[in-house]
């Protein structure tokens, strides 16, 4: 029988509970998740790559079936590197959906076999982005029931900087 993989890829810079929640039920379908940290984001970064990794591997670091890597350039030919084909993303309102559908054709027009499985945030989720919890954390909030402690312990270090 085939091992069954998903890439659940994104930015995560930091990881959330949003993130970790979805990983986790991405988890339930699969064999394997992949979690793909996207080196080259349109978005300003606060942490490198590395340490997003690091954040990551800590954070899953009992869970043998998630692997954490990035990629830099296209998601689909990461994909297509790895031989994946199914990706696993969250959505929390109508913006991320818009995002997501023109995101989806645009990837399948580039690698037509991708196919795409969504999960609905979970009610306690939904207000949650990696950027308000930079925010919380630089206004000198906590981040408690938001992220993993390693994730604010690594903000706190990172706006002390
Ligand atoms: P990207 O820059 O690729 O959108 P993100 O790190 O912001 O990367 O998000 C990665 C994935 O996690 C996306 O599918 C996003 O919609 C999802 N996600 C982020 N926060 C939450 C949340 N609170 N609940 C559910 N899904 C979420």
């Amino acid at each position: 029988m085939s091992t069954k993989i998903a890439i659940c890829p994104g930015s995560f810079d930091p990881p959330t509970d949003g993130h970790i929640n979805i990983i986790k039920r991405a988890r339930k379908q699969f064999d394997k998740i992949i979690v793909a940290i996207a080196k080259n984001t349109s978005k300003n970064t606060i942490f490198t790559t590395e340490e997003r990794i690091e954040m990551l591997r800590e954070i899953f670091k009992k869970c043998k079936d998630i692997e954490v890597d990035s990629f830099d350039g296209l998601l689909v030919d990461y994909c297509r590197k790895i031989g994946c084909h199914t990706l696993v993303r969250g959505i929390r309102n109508m913006s991320d959906y818009e995002y997501e559908f023109q995101m989806a054709l645009a990837n399948k027009t580039l690698y037509p076999e991708l196919e795409f499985i969504y999960l609905m945030t979970e009610g306690q989720y939904s207000h949650l982005s990696s950027s308000i919890i930079k925010e919380l954390i630089m206004l000198g909030g906590t981040s408690a029931g938001m992220c993993h402690p390693i994730v604010e312990k690594k903000l706190k270090e990172k706006l002390k900087k």
